[in-house]
């Protein structure tokens, strides 16, 4: 009987990296990785900043939130005001 290959690696898993970044792209001034998102989660609360154009927006929070959480919120609330 021939040897059954049992060094099968499974496929390298990717780091989800974007999930963690704080970094991303403003909706107002288009800069690339120019809003960043603070996380207080002791108060429930998120808050991203623009650092080109100054635009900023608070969110509230929970303990499962990721700062692309309170990007995407963000990104809603533009679109509601528009
Ligand atoms: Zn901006």
């Amino acid at each position: 009987m021939g040897r059954r290959k049992s060094s099968r690696k499974p496929p390298p898993r990717r780091k989800n990296i974007e999930a963690l970044d704080i970094f991303f792209d403003c909706p107002f001034c288009n800069h690339e990785k120019s809003c960043e998102v603070k996380m207080d989660k002791g108060r429930n609360a998120a808050k991203i900043s623009c650092r080109i154009c100054l635009e900023d927006y608070q969110a509230s929070i929970n303990l499962l939130s990721e700062p692309l959480d309170v990007y995407n919120d963000w990104i809603d609330a533009c679109e509601n005001a528009n």
